[in-house]
């Protein structure tokens, strides 16, 4: 069989050293670890990450802040901001995590691979243009749809966000341009507060913006009608040409952060809409990259569920004894309501 699915990683990333702070390093041990367990590890075709370069990294951020991470990481890090701490080698390691994400979408442009994950860190979907935040640096994820377009030629670019926050800086550096259709489902409430479904987007962006809320508790099965009843239709009739996921896999029953009821097999059920829109419009072009998720545990199975999807094999994983009781089923239908009630004038499918 061949090895259609990539996965990018470099020691360097658990360099990026944040004392005893839940985004830690002992997160991508414990993924490999599992891959490696699984079997899985050696089908996968490895993809060296390299450094994003300031230009690259300048398409989603402002000159100066990126200078603001440099000389942070110079002085030997620390408290970058209130919730998001560093090292040394954050500056190297953030540029090696969006540098990640480009390599791995050059070797699906190149057609050597079909699909790929990127097990980076820091993550990235909270780093707005001009300012790092939750955790985050550079938006691995942003800086990686920008690059598409420019090297490429792309004109669409579907981001899917499913980390139990709001990919808030995602949302920023995409707010008015069409080129990106940036979906986000999210636990609403926490935070950063953010990602309500009005926010739809400005100027020639109006309408590609999507945000789907979701109370807490919510589980495999409102993920999946609010996939299949928004993102998938929208999704169809944007036809995107390559699809990227800012996979965070704190929506996990075991999280300690995320109050959310997914299961692994809710991942790997995500995983597989999601591909389902790449196979149709864009030869099954996708690239996920690590974002969020804070239980080793269920980060690492959900991993292995994320990435089994992807290469096409049967779930590997044990079965799922975890019944969840609240899982908000009928307040998720509302807000599917809701969502297609405001994005219905530039969705018609919705309607
Ligand atoms: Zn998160």
């Amino acid at each position: 069989m061949m090895n259609r699915t990539g996965l990018v990683y470099d020691p360097l990333y658990l360099q990026h050293d944040t004392g005893s702070h839940p985004e830690r390093a002992e997160r991508l041990v414990r993924i490999l670890n599992l891959l490696q367990e699984d079997g899985i590890y050696e089908r996968l075709t490895q993809i060296a990450p390299r450094p994003a370069t300031i230009d690259e990294i300048g398409m989603a951020h402002a000159p100066g802040y990126i200078e603001k991470v440099r000389s942070f990481a110079e002085r030997g890090g620390g408290t970058f901001t209130e919730d998001t701490a560093g090292s040394t080698e954050t500056y190297r390691a953030a540029l090696l995590a969006a540098g990640g994400v480009l390599a791995a979408i050059d070797a699906l442009m190149d057609g050597k691979i079909e699909n790929a994950f990127a097990l980076v860190r820091p993550p990235g979907h909270h780093a707005t243009p001009a300012a790092g935040m939750g955790f985050c640096f550079f938006n691995n994820v942003a800086v990686g749809a920008r690059y598409a377009i420019q090297k490429y030629g792309l004109k669409r670019v579907l981001i899917v966000d499913w980390d139990v926050h709001h990919g808030n800086g995602t949302e920023a550096v995409f707010y008015s341009d069409p080129a990106v259709l940036y979906f986000s489902v999210h636990r609403s409430y926490i935070y950063p507060g953010t990602g309500w479904p009005e926010n739809i987007g400005e100027e020639d962006g109006k309408g590609f913006n999507i945000n789907v809320p979701l109370p807490a508790g919510t589980g495999n099965r409102g993920y999946e009608q609010v996939f299949s009843r928004i993102l998938q239709p929208v999704a169809l009739s944007y036809q995107p040409e390559l699809v990227l996921i800012s996979a965070g896999q704190d929506a996990h029953h075991l999280d300690p952060l995320g109050g959310m009821s997914l299961t692994e097999r809710g991942y790997r059920k995500m995983t597989e809409q999601v591909l389902e829109i790449a196979g149709k419009c864009c030869n099954g072009r996708a690239v996920a990259a690590l974002e969020g998720g804070y239980s080793l545990e269920g980060l690492s199975k959900s991993v292995l569920a994320i990435i089994s999807a992807m290469e096409g094999r049967p779930f590997p994983g044990v079965e799922d004894n975890f019944v969840n009781k609240t899982c908000q089923f009928a307040r998720v239908q509302e807000i599917i309501g809701t969502v297609s009630g405001i994005l219905g004038r530039y969705w018609p499918v919705l309607i």
